[in-house]
């Protein structure tokens, strides 16, 4: 679910920046003239409207303004407790966050992860959730309550002190405070897919079986080009609802977005973006995750996986998921500048922010010594700077100063860059994070081409060992 963070001034945007970088999928809204727009990621001119819309579309809505405002926005638009998305007001220094609509589609939960990011306690009024810590009401994306017409007595009796055995898998109840007992005879908490046999005494929820209309793609876009983009990911792209992925990502599709919902993060945790997805993906909506290259080749593809393992979250498990390749930067660098990788070759990301440089240290040796091309990804960061230095000097211990080397930055992107040296003559500031290197092996070899700057470079497919 979407949080639109509607702000009414410029100290309410500081607010509003905290609640976003400690929550999933936030768009912030500001008034425009009171706030500087590139602080936000929409303008609007008028409060009641733009709350209005957002709350008919379904939007959580969090303002960062007195109670009263939001209350008179949206007044005339309730009607159905069970459709109202959550509206929460948040005191313009954070000291006081109020649930104040949307109990039903988890507006507490919302409120008590807001709360915690200011240090403060959400101001809860619903008495079942006090006590219990959680909305019985509104269970997490993908289950759903079978029988709410029972709910009511239901909560009265828990209230009033009956304990209740849970029968079937429930993590968020788990962690609740709810007077869970095996051997509770009153009351009775069914997770089954079936409608079994409803009362007031128990409360049925209906697991995430399948989503029929949740899915989520992971796709790669290609280095950059629009002709290396596969049709496949056009189309993609085009029938999602959301986009989710690094700001600089996202930039490059931006020319193609319609309606589709950016969910931009400026952070480097991929786990974190991957459990975002999946959570939109669970929830119903059509989602895309944008890598660039390929998706499988040190991109978002395993970190999907990755949290899909980790988290237990089962209605993930359910997620209608499709990996959707693309060009890798290695193919279109080897692509500009002859055939490289035309015999065998490895790929080594000589980032060791997932991996312990020793690792790394230890492939380079192996791989230099059974003579495979090499292509090293993130080759350096400005965090990373000695490492390309210290690869250098480990190749050639087994290969000649001579051998080819490519340098290839932005291919496929404006400002490409291709130049080919040798391994004695690699220098670390030729390489930067958004640079490629193609390292030869002992049959690589550079033709020189006449009228052009660049020779070219293949590796011949036959073998004949030196
Ligand atoms: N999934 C991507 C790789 C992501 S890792 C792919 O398959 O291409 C990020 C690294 O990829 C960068 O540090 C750089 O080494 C390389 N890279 C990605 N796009 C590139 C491009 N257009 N030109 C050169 N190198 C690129």
């Amino acid at each position: 679910m979407t949080i639109a963070v509607i702000v009414l001034s410029q100290q309410g945007v500081t607010i509003a920046k905290q609640i976003k970088s400690g929550l999933p999928d936030v768009i912030i809204y500001g008034l425009v003239d009171r706030v500087v727009t590139s602080d936000v990621d929409h303008s609007y001119q008028n409060f009641g409207e733009v709350t209005q819309t957002l709350f008919r579309s379904g939007f959580t809505i969090v303002g960062v303004c007195a109670a009263g405002i939001i209350i008179r926005s949206v007044a005339e638009l309730l009607n159905d407790k069970w459709q109202e998305p959550p509206v929460i007001a948040v005191a313009e220094d954070g000291s006081a966050v109020v649930p104040l609509l949307g109990g039903l589609k988890g507006a507490n939960t919302i409120a008590r992860q807001i709360a915690d990011l200011f240090d403060t306690e959400a101001a809860i009024t619903t008495s079942g959730d006090i006590r219990f810590r959680t909305a019985l009401l509104a269970p997490p994306p993908g289950y759903s309550l079978a029988n709410p017409e029972h709910a009511k007595t239901f909560l009265s009796n828990l209230l009033a002190g009956q304990s209740v055995k849970l029968n079937g898998h429930a993590p968020w109840l788990i962690q609740s405070k709810l007077p869970f007992s095996d051997t509770a005879t009153e009351l009775t908490i069914q997770i089954t897919s079936s409608d079994g046999n409803p009362s007031d005494r128990t409360l049925v929820y209906h697991p995430p079986e399948s989503n029929p209309s949740g899915k989520l793609f992971v796709i790669g876009t290609g280095p950059g080009a629009d002709r290396w983009m596969s049709p496949e990911v056009k189309q993609v792209l085009k029938q999602s609802t959301d986009w989710v992925g690094y700001t600089t990502y996202l930039n490059l599709v931006e020319p193609m977005r319609t309606h589709q919902i950016r969910h931009d993060s400026d952070n480097r945790v991929e786990l974190d973006r991957a459990a975002q997805a999946l959570d939109l993906a669970a929830a119903g909506r059509s989602v895309v995750i944008v890598s660039s290259g390929d998706p499988g080749i040190f991109a978002m593809a395993a970190a999907v996986f990755e949290a899909i393992e980790t988290i237990d979250k089962p209605e993930w498990r359910t997620i209608d998921l499709q990996i959707c390749p693309g060009i890798s930067a290695m193919q279109a660098a080897a692509a500009r500048i002859g055939a490289p990788l035309g015999h065998d070759f490895c790929a080594i990301s000589l980032s060791d922010i997932l991996k312990p440089w020793s690792v790394i240290e230890q492939r380079l040796t192996a791989a230099a010594q059974a003579d495979f091309v090499m292509a090293f990804y993130n080759p350096i960061s400005t965090q990373r700077r000695w490492q390309l230095d210290r690869t250098k000097d480990l190749l050639l211990q087994f290969r000649s100063a001579t051998t080819p080397v490519i340098l290839a930055r932005n291919v496929g992107r404006s400002g490409e860059l291709i130049r080919v040296t040798t391994l004695g003559k690699l220098n670390a500031n030729d390489a930067d994070m958004r640079t490629m290197i193609i390292v030869g092996s002992s049959q690589t070899r550079i033709l020189e081409r006449s009228g052009h700057d660049l020779p070219w470079v293949y590796t011949p497919r036959r073998y004949q060992p030196e």
